[in-house]
């Protein structure tokens, strides 16, 4: 038998080893936060500001009576998915998360950016996910651009990747499968990217019957959401908010920079993204040889030096913006490469990528669930502010590079 001196000799250890234990809990994963809500960021791709009233989308309508409707959302510049996609997942404007076009050049990793290959580490902020992951709170991330794969070592809990079986219904299943799981499973944060109405508006323009269809499909889409939410038990916990990246513009003139530009190897490398084209020089001589050819550019494109450009577009990324940047007015786009068969695709009817003031360049922003104030009507919506307000729903801390704020009609 132990002496009750022995005892209280072990005792002592106890209560700074239980102290020790406490503040390891606390420490470790940083700020977890215990929460019970989802929030569902869905993106349709290229659904203007106008579309829903425009043609009837009735479940829209009914969103708009149920929450907040934004007047546009108003993307970063260039108004393009990738770009715009990643301001909304990170709350920074392109010259902090990088990802400057749909096609670029980082000069300092010697790396081609483009759409098929892009992945999470393309990302110079971190996305939603992974700050909701760092904060304890799983995500569940479906097709959005730049989200494959780790981010520094932390990727979302659950993943679809795009063009998984069943498109964008398998998505709107995908999520409602998501809702579903047990609370000690279910992600707080979910974010799926759908097609909207962005491939028709490119074939045949925003008044084109095709991108009418598509609009159809992607209300029929939100219908469905909707009704999977309120037939779940933690239906009342969800907020839902519905946007997209970019508006449509109707296009009538090409620009052929390409052809312009004297090129016998890699460099000059001239990256075209619609209506933004980068151009990147090897040394002063060819910079020079590219500065002089694209006086030959009709006078309403806007040519810039890297040195020269404007702050409020927000765009000067030391890897990655191109020595010169070149910009088309509203109307126009730059003619792409020829194909392997030489030839070139046809001319777009529809395009993006414009400054995004631009009336057409607006998105939509459609918000509903207890965090929002019902018949809220706020002018716009910048790309920028929807991390910080996801950020501001989860209870999360967000970081000090975001350039946006939350929204001021939460509850
Ligand atoms: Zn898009």
């Amino acid at each position: 038998m132990r002496t009750l001196r022995e005892r209280q000799g072990s005792l002592k250890w106890i209560l700074p080893v239980f102290i020790l234990i406490l503040l390891a809990c606390a420490a470790s994963p940083g700020n977890t936060v215990k929460s019970e809500k989802t929030v569902i960021v869905l993106s349709m791709d290229g659904m203007r500001w106008d579309y829903p009233r425009r043609d009837h989308l009735e479940a829209f309508a009914r969103m708009a009576e149920k929450g907040l409707k934004a007047g546009r959302m108003t993307p970063p510049f260039p108004s393009l998915t990738f770009p715009s996609h990643s301001t909304i997942a990170t709350g920074c404007y392109p010259n902090k998360h990088g990802i400057v076009a749909n096609s670029f050049l980082d000069v300092k990793k010697h790396k081609r950016f483009t759409q098929s290959g892009s992945t999470a580490s393309d990302l110079r902020e971190p996305p939603l996910w992974v700050i909701a992951e760092k904060a304890g709170i799983r995500s569940a991330v479906a097709a959005w651009p730049c989200s494959k794969g780790e981010w520094r070592g932390t990727s979302p809990t659950f993943f679809r990747p795009f063009g998984a079986p069943g498109w964008d219904t398998g998505t709107l299943r995908w999520i409602l499968d998501q809702l579903k799981k047990p609370s000690s499973r279910r992600p707080g944060l979910i974010m799926a990217w759908t097609s909207g109405a962005d491939h028709p508006g490119h074939l045949q323009g925003p008044d084109g019957a095709k991108v009418i269809e598509a609009e159809r499909r992607a209300d029929h889409l939100l219908a469905g959401l909707e009704k999977g939410i309120e037939a779940l038990p933690a239906g009342e916990k969800v907020d839902l908010i519905v946007l997209s990246d970019h508006g449509m513009a109707a296009v009538n003139r090409v620009v052929d920079v390409v052809s312009l530009i004297p090129k016998h190897a890699f460099f000059p490398y001239i990256a075209v993204s619609g209506p933004i084209c980068n151009i990147y020089a090897k040394n002063p001589a060819q910079r020079d040889a590219v500065a002089r050819a694209l006086k030959r550019l009709p006078p309403d494109v806007k040519v810039y030096e890297k040195g020269s450009l404007p702050p409020e577009l927000h765009y000067l990324n030391d890897a990655r913006t191109g020595d010169f940047v070149i910009i088309c007015p509203l109307g126009s786009t730059f003619l792409g490469y020829p194909g392997r068969s030489g030839r070139r695709k046809a001319p777009p009817k529809g395009m993006h990528g414009y400054l995004p003031e631009i009336g057409e360049m607006g998105g939509i922003f459609y918000a509903e669930g207890p965090d929002f104030r019902v018949g809220s009507r706020p002018k716009e919506v910048r790309a920028v502010d929807v991390a910080p307000t996801v950020c501001k729903i989860l209870g999360i801390q967000p970081p000090p590079e975001m350039d946006g704020t939350a929204l001021k009609s939460l509850r």
